[in-house]
């Protein structure tokens, strides 16, 4: 166990809920009568805030939503559907995410299928033509984003679910600021008022970026070219950006858990290429990476993409990625 104090060393993740898709017409159907649903959204209305002049932003995941607020400051009321402590492939729908929807102006999701295994029908159920499909406010996060891992041809039933390119983007802090900008011009558009200050903004948060990015790569730069393994492949991005190998997962495909002739397989590469530290997310199963790292003497680093998925990233994205980094720096030098 490391020692950071953003490492949470709590609770570990149970991989449950992993590898099933959420169907709203069995899960959620069962637990709430159309009627109850709605009634439950017609309170969850009434006992909202008024009509307020801040723009009312719903994101997809928390890392959207730490980007949102650092853009959109005192001018906008942020909320997230997914926690940071769930898998933004597999997040549970409550009635509460319909009405944070119907009150949206505005909705941000990744835009590279992360979410369409359960965004979609909470989506259709809140009725918000602001947000709908093509409306104004209606924001998909990786447009001006260059994506990794397109894949040519797709055979779903073989697992691939990272469809329109690997939807794990956030994690490369340029990336970070095209979205920033990005949300700067959109909310700049739907709240002209607020247009100076949010171009302010988004001025001081890439500025900031771009410093802080400078000392992450110094920090990970010992140990460029160097194998990290991963339960998910969540993060080709981060790779790409500081020189590290992330290609060793410890799932045979996206979102097919891992099977003992394939860790087998992971465990003779690991071996090969010296790696000697495993990532996994939270809501992964720690046990298989601790059961992987046993044979192979690694370390296991428990890892987010979420601002608040480990204790002391409440902050938002660059005490995130402070902790990432420290952790693997850390890691990667023993
Ligand atoms: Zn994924």
């Amino acid at each position: 166990m490391i020692g950071f104090s953003c490492w949470f060393d709590g609770i570990r993740a149970l991989a449950s809920g992993r590898g099933r898709a959420w169907d709203w017409d069995r899960t959620a159907a069962r637990r709430f009568s159309p009627i109850l649903l709605e009634f439950m959204v017609g309170v969850g209305l009434l006992t909202a805030t008024p009509l307020q002049a801040k723009l009312n932003v719903v994101t997809t995941t928390p890392d959207l939503a730490a980007i949102a607020r650092a853009v959109g400051g005192e001018d906008v009321e942020v909320v997230s559907l997914a926690r940071p402590t769930e898998d933004p492939h597999f997040v549970e729908p409550k009635p509460s995410m319909i009405v944070k929807l119907r009150q949206a102006d505005v909705l941000i999701e990744g835009g590279a299928e992360l979410e369409s295994g359960w965004l979609p029908p909470l989506l259709g159920r809140a009725g918000n033509r602001k947000i709908a499909g093509d409306g104004p406010g209606h924001v998909l996060a990786n447009q001006g984003i260059e994506m990794l891992e397109v894949p040519t041809e797709l055979d779903r039933a073989k697992g691939d679910i990272h469809a329109a390119g690997n939807p794990h983007f956030l994690v490369d802090p340029v990336n970070a600021q095209i979205l920033a900008r990005h949300l700067g011009r959109v909310f700049a558009r739907l709240d002209p008022q607020a247009a100076a200050r949010y171009d302010a903004n988004v001025s001081n948060w890439v500025e900031q970026i771009s410093a802080k990015l400078a000392g992450w790569e110094q920090a990970l730069a010992p140990f460029k070219g160097q194998t990290v393994v991963s339960y998910h492949n969540s993060w080709p991005y981060f790779a790409r950006r500081f020189g590290l190998k992330i290609d060793l997962f410890l799932e045979p495909k996206p979102g097919i858990p891992p099977t003992p002739t394939h860790l087998a397989e992971v465990i003779s590469q690991m071996k090969e290429r010296r790696a000697h530290v495993v990532i996994v997310d939270r809501y992964l199963d720690r046990r298989t990476a601790e059961a992987v790292a046993g044979r192979t003497g690694a370390t296991v680093v428990e890892v987010s993409q979420f601002p608040g998925g480990i204790k002391g990233t409440e902050g938002g994205y660059v005490e995130l990625m402070d902790c990432l980094v420290r952790a693997l720096a850390e890691a990667l030098a023993r």
